[in-house]
């Protein structure tokens, strides 16, 4: 069912289960959709009230009725060397990926962090309201001057500057090296991330980038294993998958449904990658190969 109990508050759950069980019903595709825009919306509440919200020292378990998305105080946040883990944070944009010597946030919208998660830097691809949250980073870089890295048009609009990625640019966040490639998506300065290590698969972050034929080149260049999605769309996933060839497609979980349907279609379109849902907060670990 969408989206998973424990992760939105009182108040959204019994709409969002009504949503569902339509969704699962009928019509799947279309109300899927549906329910994922609801998704965005939903993130859209939480960066405009989350904030505002904690700091008039309301508590987590009573800002998450007012649909603020909240982090488990623990996870087993350890990484053994040669490890990858990757997780969602919340159930669209936002990802955790941590290595033994980097952790690595991005796109936080609405998102706690789990108390282990001392996140070496964030990563924000563009600027729209479900992957820049503001006044979230603003609080994080004010509590632990956490390095952030973005576009020049996300950096201007943030108080304290972060570092700046064009398209081309690399960075090191301690084990692991970001390269900021092209991003087709109707934003300002959209960035895709190839992320990779010396004990890291290569993975590939297109952050809502629409396919273009030139990802055939990111597949040549980089050789991507494993390809992270948090778009709403089933087609333009496995076409960019087509492209990219990973080994792993990685998505968060969303609707049962959804989820048989993409599968069922990726064994078709892309037979060589294998796709993988994950909640929000489950952690995926895996090694490169
Ligand atoms: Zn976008």
């Amino acid at each position: 069912m969408y989206p998973r109990p424990g992760v939105v508050g009182k108040a959204t759950k019994s709409a969002l289960a009504q949503l569902g069980t339509r969704a699962g019903r009928s019509l799947q595709r279309g109300q899927t959709c549906l329910a994922r825009w609801y998704d965005y919306l939903r993130l859209v509440t939480v960066a405009c009230y989350a904030r505002p919200a904690q700091k008039a020292g309301r508590s987590a378990e009573r800002v998450e009725d007012s649909l603020v998305i909240l982090a488990p105080r623990d996870i087993d946040a350890s990484v053994a060397p040669g490890e990858t883990a990757l997780a969602w944070l919340n159930s669209h944009s936002s990802i955790l990926l941590m290595t033994s010597g980097a952790t690595l946030v991005i796109d936080p919208v609405g998102v706690t962090l789990p108390r282990q998660v001392r996140p070496d830097a964030v990563v924000v691809t563009h600027s729209h309201i479900d992957h820049f949250d503001r006044a979230l980073l603003a609080h994080w870089q004010e509590d632990t001057a956490v390095r952030v890295l973005t576009s020049p048009f996300v950096a201007a609009r943030m108080s304290r500057k972060p570092n700046v990625l064009r398209v081309g640019d690399r960075a090191s966040i301690g084990d692991l090296e970001l390269l900021a490639e092209r991003c087709e998506h109707h934003a300002t300065e959209p960035l895709s991330l190839v992320i990779s290590g010396p004990n890291t698969p290569t993975i590939f972050h297109p952050a809502d980038s629409d396919p273009f034929a030139d990802m055939a080149r990111l597949r040549k260049e980089h050789e991507p294993q494993v390809m992270l999605f948090t778009g709403p769309s089933m087609r333009k996933a496995l076409e960019i998958a087509r492209l990219i060839q990973p080994r792993m497609l990685v998505s968060c979980d969303c609707d049962d449904d959804w989820e048989d349907e993409f599968t069922l279609q990726a064994k078709c379109e892309v037979p060589q990658t294998e796709v993988k849902f994950l909640r929000p907060l489950e952690i995926f670990r895996f090694r490169a190969q």
